[in-house]
């Protein structure tokens, strides 16, 4: 029974370490955002792509902050022809 308990109370602890990281990580700031956008992210950082994928999908404010970012005059398009607009 002592294996199991063990067992259990690590799982807990890994869980809650794991929360704790993903909540930690900051919010990108504007220019990831634009870069994340743009696929600049995708191409040059893995890692960093799939950290903003995962902020995304669980910080409604960085959502309606990219939102925001793609409707700014002046925002991805305007300086950048060559990226690919998805909207
Ligand atoms: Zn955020």
């Amino acid at each position: 029974m002592e294996v199991l308990l063990v067992t259990v109370v690590a799982a807990a602890i890994i869980y809650k370490i794991g929360r704790e990281v993903l909540g930690s990580f900051r919010h990108p700031d504007d220019e990831d955002l634009l870069e994340y956008w743009q696929g600049i992210t995708r191409e040059e950082d893995r890692s960093a792509y799939r950290q903003i994928s995962e902020h995304l999908a669980s910080c409604d404010r960085c959502r309606d902050r990219l939102d925001e970012l793609r409707k700014r005059p002046g925002g991805p398009g305007a300086h950048s022809p060559m990226i690919t607009r998805r909207y």
